[in-house]
């Protein structure tokens, strides 16, 4: 579970990144993180991984609190989230097999550990067959799910993906994204940074939209999903605000919709709060092997590092 309460954060340089924000994502969820460049999207990734602090505010996750928590204790938070980053970071001399072999290593699994997890999760991304390849022998499609695998295989509570399909041909972008999906489904709390307005349409998830460091919108149902409803009814407030605040880089296409859906943020957690309640059940994406879905359970018990027993024992959604 994550929680942001009024979190500020300002850079040494004076930016203000963040501006009072304020979230909650329940174990299990799907969350897109969106918009435009310089809204404070990487600073919210870097302030979950306890790579930086915030100035002000509150921040819990995964049962720490990242207020006060020790240095040696951030290991041990990291164990609890699997990053998928734009640009795979995979260990290029090393091969398929080896990527995940060595984070497995890292948090002290046994070889038998090894041996059961890695199929499993080759299995899951649909990369069985190519244990003994090398990243650069991989499509740009396999190096992304070959990352979303070695995220994955430590059996993280919450996986955060960075503009996942960034670098990956716009034919598979779906395919990630669903891939993705289909990992939450089997219960992993699902972070995903991204600006495809059209992916997130599509899977009709929770959307956190972020703009000058301030919460947007908080809603259920793709990237503008009351933007009929803000058309049809616009308060002259939000309409002079919209016009004042800058615009930051929008994507292509997007400017026009920005402009239109652009009103001032809900930090209150209730409001956060009920919009998860309302939450619409996502459809489910469906493509995994019905065998792999009922075994999940089992081998995630079976396989999880001794090192990082208690998360796991408590994170073992998958047979929820
Ligand atoms: P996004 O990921 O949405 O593009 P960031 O979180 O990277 O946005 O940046 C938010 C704001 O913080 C921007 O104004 C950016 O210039 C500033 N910023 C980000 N990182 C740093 C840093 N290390 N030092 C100073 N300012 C930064």
């Amino acid at each position: 579970m994550v929680r942001f309460i009024d979190v500020t954060k300002t850079y040494d340089t004076g930016n203000e990144a963040l501006r009072g924000v304020s979230f909650r994502i329940e174990d299990g969820e799907f969350v897109f993180l969106v918009g435009p460049s310089g809204s404070g999207k990487s600073t919210v990734t870097k302030l979950l991984t306890g790579e930086i602090q915030a100035t002000g505010g509150k921040i819990m996750v995964n049962g720490y609190n990242l207020n006060n928590i020790r240095r040696r204790q951030i290991p041990l938070l990291r164990r609890t989230l699997g990053v998928v980053f734009q640009d795979f970071r995979l260990m290029t001399n090393k091969t398929v097999w080896e990527n995940l072999a060595f984070v497995m290593r890292v948090v002290g699994s046994s070889g038998h550990a090894m041996r059961k997890r890695i199929p499993y999760v080759l299995e899951l991304v649909g990369l069985q067959g190519k244990e003994r390849e090398l990243p650069n022998q991989l499509s740009g499609g396999e190096q992304q799910r070959l990352a979303i695998a070695r995220a994955l295989v430590n059996n993280p509570e919450m996986i955060i993906a960075d503009e996942p399909t960034a670098n990956v041909d716009p034919g598979l972008s779906v395919e990630i994204m669903e891939l993705l999906a289909q990992i939450n489904d089997l219960g992993t709390t699902m972070l995903v940074v991204t600006h495809e307005k059209g992916l997130v349409d599509r899977l009709g998830k929770r959307v956190i939209a972020i703009r000058d460091g301030r919460i947007l919108r908080d809603e259920t149902g793709g990237y503008y999903p009351n933007a009929a409803v803000e058309r049809s009814q616009p308060e002259p407030a939000e309409a002079a605000s919209a016009e004042e605040e800058p615009v930051h880089e929008p994507e292509p296409g997007e400017a026009a919709s920005e402009e239109e859906s652009a009103h001032e943020p809900e930090p209150a957690e209730e409001a956060v709060e009920e919009a998860v309640e309302e939450a619409v059940p996502a459809p489910s994406a469906g493509a995994i092997p019905m065998e792999i879905l009922a075994s999940a359970a089992a081998m995630d018990t079976a396989v999880a590092p001794e090192s990082a027993a208690p998360q796991q024992e408590v994170n073992d959604h998958a047979g929820d």
